[in-house]
């Protein structure tokens, strides 16, 4: 869906949230944002509109756009698919939940799989109205068996330096992070490869001792994937992954905030240890995600979505349902942070996880006019991306 865009747009009467929100106390200021050309002109009390298309929205907070860097699906839309037009599809639901940019995350039950969804993403259409698709999160294979969670049986592999640029080719270089369990043989090799090929790592799926992991993040890796979920656990004489993270510098570390991966009181410990520049919040999000209830397949298994959790027949949590909007909400009405710093770990820190923190993530100056209207119940309101009003409710 792609609305009339002009090339200059004056956002007035709603309150916003600017990098100097944090962390002052008054974090959340009325202001005017004047979008001009896809970026942001300016951010200021009563701007003058010289002629730019004025849109009032009294009553909504604007924060910067949600950046999900790691999500597998939504609205009915798989983005572990080798249809390009599914990932659009995605691309134009996903701004309905505040998204402006993401990353298509990838695992599939075999590597021939994976080399077709990795192709559909290189084969992507440029977004027209929806979300910005950044690239491709590989979450595997080089991962932990004894840890794979949720990810397919057949899925984990040992590192190997070509398979990995096999899957970095068939991703017409689009891939941007890589989930490597840095305790397996070989992945030094893989990390080093993928680092000189501008591929994050993430540590993650994981059996890593806090030896090992403090290593990997010694050697450049640089994110966590989901905390706590399907990785060693803290332990008061072997903290693990997450005690490594805590230490190195500059780590960004995923957090699904959806209520049923983690505990509120863990999340709230999470965000107290690392800070809301350290966190990611991030979605996971499956197919289903943002559906109401229904039985839905993930791959041969019938899954079923009931009270935002979606269950494997025998009870098996199956992937979040939960959307960008859902995890801001949650944080903020869990009383564990406040809406400035929600949106810090919904797109300042995911945007700099990837390299993009001078363009995206903020409302300031010469910012990618990403922006997403909030309503005082922290719904949607409306979208842009790239100052074109992508979403309206
Ligand atoms: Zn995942």
């Amino acid at each position: 869906m792609m609305l009339p865009m002009s090339d200059r747009t004056l956002l007035t009467g709603a309150r916003v949230i600017t990098p100097d929100a944090r962390p002052a106390p008054a974090d959340v200021l009325p202001a005017d944002v004047l979008i001009e050309d896809g970026r942001i002109a300016a951010v200021g009390p009563g701007l003058a509109a010289g002629g730019a298309e004025t849109i009032d929205l009294s009553g909504n907070v604007i924060a910067p756009g949600f950046i999900d860097v790691h999500v597998h699906g939504g609205g009915g839309h798989p983005l572990m698919t080798s249809d390009p037009g599914e990932i659009a599809a995605y691309a134009e639901w996903a701004v309905t939940q505040g998204v402006t940019s993401f990353l298509a995350t990838v695992c599939a039950p075999t590597l021939d799989a994976a080399l077709g969804c990795l192709a559909a993403c290189a084969n992507a259409p440029e977004a027209s109205g929806g979300a910005t698709l950044l690239g491709v999160n590989l979450e595997g294979p080089f991962v932990s068996p004894e840890r794979r969670g949720a990810l397919p049986a057949s899925w984990p592999a040992a590192p190997d330096v070509d398979t990995f640029r096999r899957l970095l080719d068939a991703s017409g270089c689009k891939l941007r992070l890589m989930t490597v369990a840095p305790e397996l043989a070989g992945s030094a090799e893989v990390v080093r490869e993928a680092l000189s090929a501008g591929v994050r790592i993430s540590v993650g799926h994981t059996d890593a001792t806090y030896e090992v992991a403090r290593d990997a993040f010694a050697a450049g890796a640089s994110h966590v994937t989901h905390a706590f979920n399907a990785m060693r656990p803290f332990h008061h004489r072997e903290p693990g992954p997450l005690g490594a993270a805590l230490e190195a510098d500059g780590v960004a570390v995923e957090v699904i905030a959806d209520g049923v991966h983690l505990h509120p009181a863990t999340v709230r410990m999470l965000v107290g240890a690392f800070g809301p520049d350290s966190i990611a919040l991030i979605t996971d999000g499956a197919t289903p995600a943002g559906l109401s209830e229904g039985a839905f397949r993930i791959g041969d298994v019938e899954a079923r979505l009931r009270d935002g959790e979606m269950r494997l027949p025998d009870g098996t949590i199956a992937g979040s349902v939960a959307t960008m909007t859902d995890v801001v909400r949650n944080v903020v009405r869990w009383g564990i942070a406040d809406l400035a710093a929600a949106a810090t770990m919904a797109s300042a820190t995911p945007a700099r996880a990837l390299g993009l923190g001078e363009h995206k993530g903020r409302i300031a100056p010469g910012y990618d006019a990403d922006l997403v209207a909030l309503t005082d119940d922290l719904s949607v309101a409306a979208t842009w991306v790239a100052g074109s009003l992508a979403y309206r409710a």
